[in-house]
């Protein structure tokens, strides 16, 4: 594969082969679509490994109304309340949707749907599949829908390295493949390359997911919003390699507690307990590994044998770490696991560039604020996924002609970024070390390296969490301790606002 495709009809090209690209391509059908994903269908994408499942508004005693205040809460001010109306509001009919393509959600024995309890949820509302195997169910359904829909094409193995953009919309999208490298002329791409936890040192992300949504946006010239907002789960599985096994939240909803090697409880003290908001919990764990102390989450007492049965994904990770949590505490530590931020969308995910759309996880709508709510991001990948469909059915292709490319960049990699942005936006944050960070990162950023896009995406993510003076939700600052809440804007950065006050910076 190589040169320019002119044979392709100018056809939308989805770019991510997750929930949010694939329900995008589901949507648009018999539209003909094209589908671009680095890897196979099923793998490297969150999308396979979501656990809990997905929120939505069904059970008897819920409505759209109380989900939508449940949102709001846990954005801690920062939602676009009209946004997180709309998609609390199309929770019920997103698993109708998901029911139509097939998806297997768990029944009781009268066939009703069952519902979980997550976190700073007010009801039952979290469906899900195979106990802790959603995101795999989803999956395996939507991928059987999509192979069986001619109209759409997707291509496996094929990594998108930039945006081509001429008079100001796109044009059209540069891949490589093993067979080479080409260029798919387009003007209507849907970018759904989902989160940035492989910018991190200790993730439960797919370690291949570092942002290059985020790069291939803003180097085209797209607004990105909310960047230093960064969720990090508090009980990743600190043993067993990386990417680190999630431990659920639902695991302390069965009662298991956090402790230290001496069996003290670390939330003992802290308003909300075990079950306090997730990044409450994240700093209360990350302080007490930084004092010098190990943290477990012992599940002996509350589950003991049912473990498995309960969760048997948990299980099955805990066992390959040599660990058996039916007998023995699981170590944990806290891991960046899910942004809030991301390419600046509108309502019908149109970011700031003409032609280009984003969705799920790489998207900011603006649903979650300062902090997603447990079990909002496969809600907000299938809504937001329908909105970019029916916005792209109805804008017709672009006749610009992409230029030829000069030369192909290297494979993004992220290895030199993970220690710097690790040290400087984890869990706690201040100035120094984002300065720092700013001033390392900058000179990456704007070399032809393979480290130049992971390096890009990692200075804004910085320069967005120097420029807010506050802690609020996933982004805590030690040396701005308390949140400004008359502050209630969501804030975008440009390439070249970036780059100029990480100049300003590093200077
Ligand atoms: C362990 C874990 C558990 C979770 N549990 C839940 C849960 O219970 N409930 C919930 O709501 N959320 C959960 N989440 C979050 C949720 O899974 C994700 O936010 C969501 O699945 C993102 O979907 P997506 O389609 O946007 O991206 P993904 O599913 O991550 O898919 C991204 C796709 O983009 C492709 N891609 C990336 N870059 C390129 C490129 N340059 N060129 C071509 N292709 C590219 C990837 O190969 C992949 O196909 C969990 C996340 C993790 C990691």
């Amino acid at each position: 594969m190589n040169a320019m495709l002119r044979d392709i009809g100018r056809v939308p090209v989805i770019i991510g082969g997750g929930i949010a690209g694939l329900m995008t391509a589901l949507r648009l059908a018999p539209r003909p679509v094209i589908v671009l994903a680095k890897a196979p269908l099923q793998t490297e994408a969150s999308s396979a490994w979501a656990q809990g499942g997905i929120a939505a508004a069904v059970g008897p005693d819920d409505n759209p109304g109380l989900h939508f205040a449940d949102t709001l809460a846990a954005g801690d001010g920062l939602c676009d309340a009209e946004v997180a109306r709309g998609f609390t509001s199309a929770g019920p009919a997103a698993i109708e949707t998901l029911l139509h393509y097939g998806v297997r959600f768990d029944r009781d024995a009268a066939g009703a749907l069952l519902l979980g309890l997550e976190a700073a949820h007010a009801r039952r509302r979290i469906v899900h599949a195979t106990g802790d195997g959603t995101g795999k169910e989803i999956m395996r359904a939507l991928t059987a829908a999509v192979r069986r829909t001619p109209s759409i094409t997707v291509l496996e193995g094929v990594e998108v390295r930039r945006l081509m953009v001429a008079d100001g919309t796109v044009s059209g999208v540069l891949a490589v493949s093993t067979s080479g490298a080409v260029l798919l002329p387009t003007s209507r791409v849907v970018l759904a390359t989902g989160g940035i936890g492989g910018l991190f040192l200790h993730t439960t992300n797919p370690r291949g997911l570092f942002g290059q949504g985020l790069a291939l946006a803003a180097r085209a010239g797209a607004a990105l919003a909310d960047l230093e907002f960064v969720q990090f789960h508090p009980t990743a599985l600190a043993a067993g390699g990386h990417p680190l096994a999630l431990v659920s939240e639902a695991v302390r909803g069965e009662g298991a507690i956090l402790i230290d090697e001496t069996r003290a409880r670390i939330m003992a003290d802290v308003p909300g307990g075990d079950l306090a908001a997730r990044d409450v919990v994240a700093r209360a764990v990350w302080r007490h590994l930084t004092a010098g102390h190990r943290v477990f989450l012992d599940a002996t007492a509350a589950l003991g044998a049912n473990f498995a049965r309960h969760f048997p994904v948990i299980a099955t990770a805990c066992a390959a770490a040599g660990i058996d949590p039916a007998t023995q505490p699981i170590p944990v530590r806290p891991a960046a696991h899910y942004h809030m931020g991301g390419i600046a969308v509108d309502r019908q995910g149109r970011s700031t560039l003409l032609g280009l759309w984003a969705c799920g996880e790489v998207a900011g709508t603006g649903l979650h604020g300062a902090n997603r709510l447990a079990s909002n991001s496969l809600l907000e990948a299938v809504v937001g996924a329908g909105a970019v469909a029916d916005s792209v059915a109805v804008t017709p292709p672009g006749r610009n002609e992409p230029q030829i490319f000069a030369g192909v960049p290297a494979a993004a990699d992220p290895e030199t970024v993970r220690p710097i942005l690790s040290r400087a936006a984890g869990v706690v944050r201040e100035r120094d070390a984002l300065e720092t960070s700013v001033a390392a990162l900058l000179p990456l950023a704007g070399s032809d390296k393979p480290v130049a896009d992971p390096a890009l995406v990692a200075l804004m993510i910085s320069v967005a969490a120097l420029r807010r003076r506050e802690s609020r939700g996933g982004h805590f600052r030690s040396d701005f301790p308390l949140s400004d809440v008359a502050t209630t804007e969501r804030r975008t950065l440009t390439l070249a606002t970036a780059l100029q006050a990480a100049r300003e910076i590093a200077r």
